[in-house]
C-alpha cells in the first residue's frame, strides 16, 4: 500500500503506518482514559506498539518457517502482517498463528506484573489517579483482550487459522476454511449489532472488516483448491524460488488461467516468460494475511 510510511525495519520486515492511522491517532488520544496531551497520545501510541509486537511475533516465526513476510501494516482498526505464501504444513500455520496471541499474552503478564508492583508500592488510589502509573494496567488489559479476541476460532482471527489447520486433516482444507469463515461472519454480525446499539463506530468498522475478510479467505482457498486440482506439479511450480522467477519459467507450469469448476481437463498453454509466472503467482500473494 503506497499510502503508508515505514517507521522501522526489523529483520528485513518493514513496519509501516498507514496514513489513516496518522490522521486518527489524535482522535484515539482524545477518546482514551487520559487527557489528550501528552498522556492520551502516549496511550494511543503504546496500543499500536503492542499491536506491532503482536504482528512481529507472527512475522518472526513465519520467517523461521521459511515464509516470506512482505510487511507489517498498522491501520486504525489494527495491524496486518502480510505474508507472501501459505505455510505448506498445517503445523507451521499453527505455530505462526499462535505466535501473535502468545506475544500479547506475554505482554499482558509483563504489564500486569509491573502494574501489580506499582499498586503495591504506591497504593491503588494513587496508581489509578496517575496517568503514567496506571498505563501498565491499561496495557495489561488491552493485551489480554487482544490475545483472547484473536484466539476466536474464526477468520480472519488467529484462532481461525489454528482451527483450520487443526480441522484440515479431518475434513479437508476447503471445508475447514468454510467453517472458520462462517463463524467469522456470525461474529462480525454480532459485533456490528453491538457497535450499532452502542454507537461505537470502531466496532462497526471492525465488524465490516471481519465480515468481508472471512468471505475473502474462503473464496481464496476455494480458488486455490480448484487451481491446484487442475495443475500438474503445482507444489514445485507455483512457488519457484526468487531466482527462478527471473531466470527460467518452469516448463511444467502450464496453466495461465484459473480453471472453472466444471472443467476437469484444462487446456494447457505453455508459459511464455518469467513475467507470466510472476503474474500467476501474484494471485496467491494476498492469500495469507493476518489481522487484528
Ligand atoms: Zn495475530
Amino acid at each position: 500500500m503506497s499510502n503508508a510510511t515505514t517507521i522501522a525495519t526489523i529483520r528485513g520486515i518493514p513496519i509501516r503506518v498507514h496514513i489513516s492511522l496518522w490522521i486518527i491517532l489524535p482522535l484515539i488520544a482524545m477518546t482514551g482514559p487520559y487527557p489528550p496531551m501528552p498522556w492520551g497520545l502516549l496511550f494511543a501510541v503504546s496500543l499500536f506498539a503492542c499491536v506491532a509486537l503482536h504482528e512481529l511475533g507472527h512475522a518472526l516465526v513465519a520467517l523461521k518457517k521459511g515464509v516470506r513476510v512482505r510487511d507489517i501494516l498498522l491501520l486504525p482498526i489494527g495491524g496486518v502482517a502480510q505474508m507472501e505464501e501459505m505455510p505448506s504444513e498445517p503445523r507451521d500455520e499453527i505455530w505462526i498463528a499462535a505466535a501473535g496471541p502468545a506475544v500479547s499474552l506475554l505482554l499482558a503478564l509483563l504489564f500486569g506484573f509491573i502494574g501489580m508492583l506499582l499498586t503495591l508500592s504506591f497504593g491503588p488510589q494513587s496508581v489509578f489517579r496517575s496517568p503514567i502509573l496506571s498505563l501498565p494496567v491499561h496495557l495489561a488489559f488491552f493485551n489480554l483482550i487482544l490475545a483472547v479476541f484473536n484466539l476466536a476460532p474464526s477468520f480472519p482471527m488467529d484462532g481461525g487459522r489454528i482451527f483450520r489447520a487443526w480441522m484440515t486433516p479431518r475434513v479437508g482444507k476447503v471445508e475447514a476454511t468454510r467453517r472458520a469463515a462462517k463463524i467469522g461472519k456470525i461474529m462480525a454480525i454480532a459485533f456490528g449489532l453491538v457497535g450499532l446499539f452502542s454507537t461505537n463506530f470502531f466496532l462497526i468498522a471492525i465488524a465490516i472488516f471481519i465480515y468481508f475478510s472471512a468471505g475473502a479467505e474462503y473464496r481464496a482457498v476455494q480458488f486455490q483448491d480448484l487451481f491446484m486440482r487442475n495443475m500438474t506439479s503445482f507444489g514445485r511450480a507455483a512457488r519457484p524460488a526468487p531466482a527462478e522467477h527471473t531466470k527460467q519459467a518452469p516448463r511444467e507450469y502450464t496453466h495461465t488461467q484459473p480453471p472453472t469448476s466444471d472443467s476437469d481437463s484444462v487446456t494447457a498453454e505453455p508459459v511464455k516468460d518469467a513475467k507470466e509466472v510472476r503474474r500467476i503467482n501474484g494471485v496467491f500473494d494476498d492469500l495469507y494475511k493476518d489481522w487484528h
